[in-house]
C-alpha cells in the first residue's frame, strides 16, 4: 500500500492533535504537530523580550527566525511527541494560556509562516505522515491525498481545553478560555496569509457530539477507502 500524506486542519481545541496522534499510531505513520511550532516561536518571543505591551518586535524576530531550532522527539514512555526549542524541552510551557494568548499573532506574521511551512514540507517529504494545523491541506500540502477539516462548537471546544488544563493541574477559568478560543478563531480566519479555511477537497468532520472511538472509526474508514484507491 502506498504511503500518503494526511492533513488535519480545523479550529482551535477541537481535538485535532489527539485525533491525529491516535490515527498516526493506528496506521503506523509519523505525527507532526504544526501548531507546536508556532507555539514554540511565540514562547521564544516571550523569553527574549520580543513582546512589549502586547506587540511583537517584528524586526528582532525577523533577524532571529532562521536560528530558532524546533525539533520533536518521542517520549520514551508515552510515545507522545515532545517539542524542543533550541534543545530545551518546552512541551509543557508551550501549552500555557500565556503562549495561547500570543500564538495567533505570531502565526499571522508572513515570514514566520514562510519559514515554518518550508520546515513542515521538509518533514513530509517521505510521506507516511499525519500533520495537523490550520493550513496543512490548503498551503503546506495542497496535494495531500487525505484532508480532514475538523470543527465543533466554541463552547464544546472551550470545555475540552478547560478539562485538559485542569487535568494536568493548571488553574483554568472557563470564560477566559472561551474568549481565547473565539479570539484565536477570529485571528486565524481573518489573517492575510493562509487564513484558516476548509480546502475544497477536504472531508468535513464535526465532532461536537462524537466520542473519540466513533471519530477514530470514521477516520480509519476514510483512510481505508482512500488508500484502496491510491
Ligand atoms: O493547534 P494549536 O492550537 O496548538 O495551534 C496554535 C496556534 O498556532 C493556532 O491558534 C494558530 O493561530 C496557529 N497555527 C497556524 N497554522 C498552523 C498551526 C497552528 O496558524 N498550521
Amino acid at each position: 500500500m502506498k504511503n500518503i500524506v494526511i492533513a488535519i486542519d480545523g479550529f482551535s481545541s477541537c481535538g485535532k492533535s489527539t485525533m491525529a496522534k491516535a490515527l498516526a499510531r493506528n496506521i503506523g505513520y509519523l505525527y507532526f504537530d504544526s501548531g507546536a511550532m508556532y507555539r514554540a516561536v511565540a514562547l521564544y518571543c516571550m523569553q527574549n523580550n520580543m513582546i512589549q505591551e502586547g506587540n511583537i518586535d517584528i524586526k528582532a524576530l525577523r533577524s532571529k527566525i532562521s536560528e530558532i531550532e524546533i525539533t520533536f522527539q518521542a517520549d520514551p514512555e508515552t510515545k507522545n511527541s515532545i517539542t524542543f526549542l533550541n534543545g530545551v524541552n518546552v512541551e509543557h510551557e508551550i501549552r500555557s494560556l500565556e503562549v495561547s494568548r500570543f500564538v495567533s499573532q505570531v502565526a499571522a506574521i508572513d515570514f514566520v509562516r514562510t519559514e515554518m511551512v518550508d520546515r513542515q514540507r521538509e518533514m513530509g517529504k517521505a510521506k507516511g505522515i499525519v500533520m495537523d494545523g490550520r493550513d496543512i491541506g490548503t498551503t503546506v500540502f495542497p496535494q495531500a491525498e487525505m484532508k480532514v477539516f475538523v470543527t465543533a462548537s466554541a463552547e464544546v471546544r472551550a470545555q475540552r481545553r478547560y478539562d485538559e488544563l485542569t487535568a494536568r493541574g493548571d488553574k483554568a477559568n472557563f470564560q477566559e478560555i472561551l474568549e481565547n478560543v473565539l479570539q484565536r478563531d477570529h485571528i486565524d480566519q481573518t489573517r492575510e496569509v493562509s487564513p484558516l479555511k476548509k480546502a475544497d477537497d477536504a472531508l468535513l468532520l464535526d465532532n461536537s457530539h462524537m466520542t473519540r472511538e466513533e471519530q477514530m472509526e470514521w477516520l480509519i474508514e476514510e483512510f481505508n477507502k482512500l488508500t484502496k484507491e491510491c
